[in-house]
């Protein structure tokens, strides 16, 4: 399953991370490959420090993380380097994160893309069949029009698209209760219809995600939060729908 966006910064990666561990939470098996080479932030996300162990055949282990398993490209990096690679040192490195890493048996490899339409994404839709993928946009008009252009380019490679994630929803004030559009409302199901997809779930601003990405406790592990609630939810939807093709 692939966690898709075509913006950066609309919280891909945080929903990647958090819908990952929300299936495994439901029970499932689950890996959780980092494939936006140029700015990974799942180990940051996860609180991962540590190198992946490699054997003596070149194949990779995945670190076990949070009840994951899971394989970035910040995790082969020394810290703050930049990732200066063109197009096909790209495709090469996704490519071994596919073939190279010695996944356990898993029920779900989720797959946090990087932001656009490009070389990576074609190599990873061309490398191994995608049960699906999930766009992750924010409510405002520059963000939709970026998102339409990344379903056209998955219709195109005939990538089902399981539905739309709206994340940054909207804001409920904890003094108030009152709730703010901060970037607006319903954008996220405008698309979805217009596309005939299902709209997968509407995420909210909230300041749990952020710290939780910053300090590598992922919000959806806070019991009894609306957030862990919203991403439970959401990731029963994304399995049925990623399932059901396979199934007919
Ligand atoms: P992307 O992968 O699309 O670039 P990230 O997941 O890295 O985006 O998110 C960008 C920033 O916004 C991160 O600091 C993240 O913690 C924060 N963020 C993402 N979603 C939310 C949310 N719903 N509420 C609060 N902060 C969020």
């Amino acid at each position: 399953i692939a966690v898709a966006s075509a913006k950066g910064g609309v919280g891909k990666s945080s929903v990647a991370v958090n819908l990952a561990l929300a299936l495994k939470e439901n029970g499932a098996r689950v890996g959780l490959m980092d494939a936006d080479v140029y700015g990974p932030s799942v180990p940051t996300m996860l609180g991962i420090t540590e190198a992946p162990e490699a054997t003596a055949d070149r194949k990779i282990h995945p670190l076990k993380s949070h009840g994951l398993q899971v394989i970035s490209m910040g995790m082969l990096m020394p810290p703050d380097q930049a990732v200066i690679w063109r197009g096909p040192l790209v495709m090469s490195a996704i490519k071994q994160f596919l073939q190279d890493v010695l996944w356990d048996e898993l029920d779900f490899l989720v797959i946090d893309m990087p932001p656009g339409t490009g070389d990576a994404q074609l190599t990873l839709v061309q490398t191994v069949p995608l049960a699906g993928v999930v766009m992750v946009t924010t409510p405002q008009e520059v963000a939709l029009a970026d998102v339409r252009r990344g379903i056209n380019m998955f219709n195109k490679v005939e990538v089902p698209v399981l539905g739309i994630v709206e994340n940054m929803s909207y804001f409920v004030c904890p003094e108030s209760d009152k709730k703010y559009d901060i970037f607006g409302h319903g954008g996220g199901a405008q698309v979805a219809r217009q596309f005939n997809l299902p709209l997968l779930g509407e995420i909210p601003i909230d300041p749990a995600i952020r710290k939780g990405g910053d300090s590598g406790k992922p919000a959806v592990e806070i019991e009894g939060s609306a957030v862990r609630e919203s991403f439970l939810a959401l990731a029963r939807k994304v399995a049925e729908l990623a399932i059901e093709p396979a199934k007919g």
